[in-house]
This record gives C-alpha cells, sequence and structure tokens, in this order.
C-alpha cells in the first residue's frame, strides 16, 4: 500500500460499503488499520464495553518523536432511516455525477479518507527527515452513547503516557462551501427532566386537589421567558428549548397528580453545567410546589481560542480554496469536547449540509480539495513546531 497513493475517493468508497451504522463496527476499522498499517503506523485496536455491546476504536501512530499530530474521527454512521427515501443504496457508495453517495460520505468516512491520503502525502515527501509524529483516534461510538469511544481511548492514552500535542477533529464543519468554517469550541448541552407532582382531583372540584399540569407550565413558563445570556465573543446565546410535554391523562374530568416535560439547554462559554442547575433551582423554586428534576450533561462549553491550530488550519484553507473560514462555535456536540481537556482542538471537515440526511454524498472535487488542506495543514504544523 505504500508504494501505491491512496486514493481518497476509493478509501472512502471502501469504508461507505461497511454498514457501519452506530456502535456496530462492519470492519469498517478494519480497512482503516489496514491501509495505515501499510503505511507504516502502528495499530491498536481498543475493544470496550460489556458483553452486551462492544465498541472498537483505533489508535494509529507513525513516529514516536514529538509533536504528535492527532487526527480525531468517527467510523460508525446514523441509521439510514427508510431506504426506500433515497434515491441510491445508502451504503453502495454509488458514484453519480461528480458526488459520491452513501452514509458516512461527509459525517465523516470522506474525511478520514482524506486525512489518510494526506498524511501518506506528507510522510513520503518528507521521508526520513520527518521527526514528529501523525497519530488518528478513530472511534466506532460518537454518533451514539459516547461511552465507549473517545473519551475511553483518550484515557488509555493517558495511562500509557502518550501525549497528543495538538488534534484535529475531521467533522463536517463547512457550512455552505468547503473551507467557510472550522469549529474552535462547542456548546454545552444539558438536558432536564421536570416532573411537576400535585395531588389528584375531580375537576369538579378543584379545591380538594392540585393540578399538576398548572404547576408544570408555570415551571415551564419561567424557564422559557427568562434570557440566559446575551451571547459571548465567540458564542451565540445560549438557548433553552422544551422538547416535550407528558401528561398521559385519558380523562376530561381528572385533575392529574403529576406532570413531565424534558427541556434542552445549549450554553455558551458563559456557563458551566454547575452554575445552570442553581439557575434552574431558582427559577423552579421561584414557582413553588413540588418537583423533581433529572438533569444530564452531555458536555460542557469550550472555547480554544484562535491561533494554536486554528490559524494554521485557515492559512491551508486560503491557500487550497481562496476562502477565508470563520471560527466558530455553533452546531451540536462533538468529541471535539473530550479531547479538549487533553490538548488543543479544532475542527474542520466537508461541507456538512447532508449529513444525517436522506441521501447523504459529497462532490469527489471536495474530498480532492479536502486532502490538499490536510496535506498543507500538516506542512505547516510540523515545519512550525
Ligand atoms: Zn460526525
Amino acid at each position: 500500500m505504500s508504494e501505491v497513493g491512496v486514493e481518497p475517493a476509493a478509501l472512502a468508497a471502501r469504508l461507505i460499503r461497511r454498514p457501519s451504522v452506530t456502535p456496530r463496527d462492519e470492519g469498517a476499522l478494519e480497512i482503516a488499520a489496514e491501509v495505515l498499517q501499510g503505511l507504516g503506523f502502528t495499530c491498536h485496536r481498543l475493544v470496550f464495553g460489556d458483553d452486551g455491546e462492544k465498541v472498537h476504536n483505533l489508535y494509529a501512530r507513525r513516529g514516536s518523536g514529538r509533536p504528535n499530530l492527532c487526527f480525531a474521527g468517527h467510523t460508525d454512521v446514523v441509521p439510514a432511516g427508510n431506504p426506500e427515501a433515497w434515491s441510491f443504496d445508502p451504503f453502495g457508495a454509488a458514484l453519480r455525477d461528480s458526488a459520491l453517495c452513501g452514509r458516512g460520505a461527509v459525517d465523516m468516512k470522506g474525511a478520514i479518507a482524506a486525512f489518510i491520503a494526506a498524511a501518506q502525502q506528507y510522510l513520503g515527501e518528507r521521508g526520513a527527515g520527518f521527526t514528529g509524529s501523525i497519530s488518528l483516534l478513530l472511534t466506532g461510538d460518537e454518533e451514539g452513547d459516547a461511552i465507549n469511544g473517545t473519551r475511553k481511548v483518550l484515557d488509555w492514552l493517558a495511562a500509557r503516557g502518550e501525549i497528543l500535542d495538538a488534534c484535529l477533529v475531521g467533522e463536517p464543519t463547512s457550512a455552505q462551501a468547503l473551507g467557510d468554517m472550522i469549529k474552535i469550541g462547542r456548546r454545552g448541552s444539558l438536558t432536564g427532566r421536570l416532573t411537576a407532582h400535585g395531588v389528584q382531583g375531580h375537576t369538579a372540584y378543584p379545591q380538594r386537589a392540585d393540578n399538576a399540569a398548572h404547576r408544570l407550565v408555570a415551571m415551564l413558563h419561567a424557564l422559557t421567558t427568562a434570557k440566559l445570556d446575551d451571547g459571548t465573543e465567540h458564542f451565540q446565546p445560549s438557548t433553552l428549548q422544551v422538547s416535550t410535554i407528558d401528561i398521559g391523562n385519558p380523562a376530561s374530568n381528572v385533575i392529574p397528580a403529576s406532570a413531565q416535560a424534558v427541556f434542552n439547554i445549549r450554553f455558551n462559554d458563559r456557563w458551566t453545567s454547575e452554575m445552570l442547575k442553581d439557575w434552574l433551582a431558582e427559577r423552579l423554586d421561584g414557582v413553588g410546589g413540588h418537583y423533581t428534576l433529572d438533569i444530564r450533561v452531555s458536555g460542557e462549553s469550550f472555547l480554544v481560542p484562535p491561533g494554536i491550530i486554528g490559524d494554521q488550519l485557515a492559512e491551508a484553507i486560503g491557500r487550497v480554496t481562496g476562502r477565508t473560514p470563520e471560527f466558530s462555535t455553533t452546531g451540536g456536540t462533538s468529541d471535539a469536547r473530550f479531547i479538549q481537556a487533553f490538548c488543543p482542538v479544532a475542527e474542520f471537515g466537508l461541507v456538512g449540509q447532508t449529513m444525517h440526511q436522506v441521501d447523504e454524498q459529497v462532490e469527489l472535487a471536495d474530498l480532492a480539495a479536502l486532502t490538499e488542506i490536510y496535506h498543507t495543514f500538516l506542512g505547516l504544523f510540523f515545519d512550525h513546531s
């Protein structure tokens, strides 16, 4: 494999043909490992989780020197949904017009293939003169629970004393055109399950009851009308959205004893989840009545100030596409939330417009340009460190 150049579209197609719907692997990481081994990478296959659900991960490194630049990505994909809704086989990797088609084309098997091809090209040019390290951290558990994926691999690396000096995450961060956006942070996400408790009764005798539905409405009103903040230098304002309200009361003449709602807060760097817990308690206590609130935090907000690896990425993007990327913190969470605790991280990849949708596809020209951007970035990164 090291004799023949890795062709990014061909490698992406091989990966797409593995239906690695999270958390299943279906041999996707084996393909990556096999190609990387051929390029002189030392590959560690890491399987975490119990018998019920095993998650496959891969850490591959070429070189033993510093700095160690890591590319992080995931080979798992979200389900295709109804295959009838697609105009091609979601796992067929068909070539149509000038696009490679299939689930994972942009999120993010395409970017993995582009980085491997870029690394091969760069390592080939540097030859024996290369004294740093290039590594890849690939997981099969990003789109799912993210419990047995990147987080566990990072712990495993730390236990081995293996240091990542910087990390590039290949998520599809480009918004409209390749290179228009880099992510240098992400908002945090907190989900609250709120149950208002009351006393059941007859709707004709409300004085003998305590209507949980009314209490819940008042609590949600208190939450949805309060402003969290006006945004910060690199972040949009934090938001709270109610996603469901459930009472499940089939009787129109019964006052319900309990009522439930779920809400999700996307919060910026003005908040931590601990601060939000206090903010929520204050508002809910202000309404009064008995309630329970179950909180799940899937990630704190974080920001890597531009200037660490963002500048080199922006320079590489400018050279290849002529575009000046926006440094953004929008969108959902990604594994960068775990990596940022270990080393500076930035995210850059393909145009995300079709990710998680039917007819996911990547333009071959974008795949080639992304490979060239990653290749240019490798040169800038190792020249500067
Ligand atoms: Zn992704």
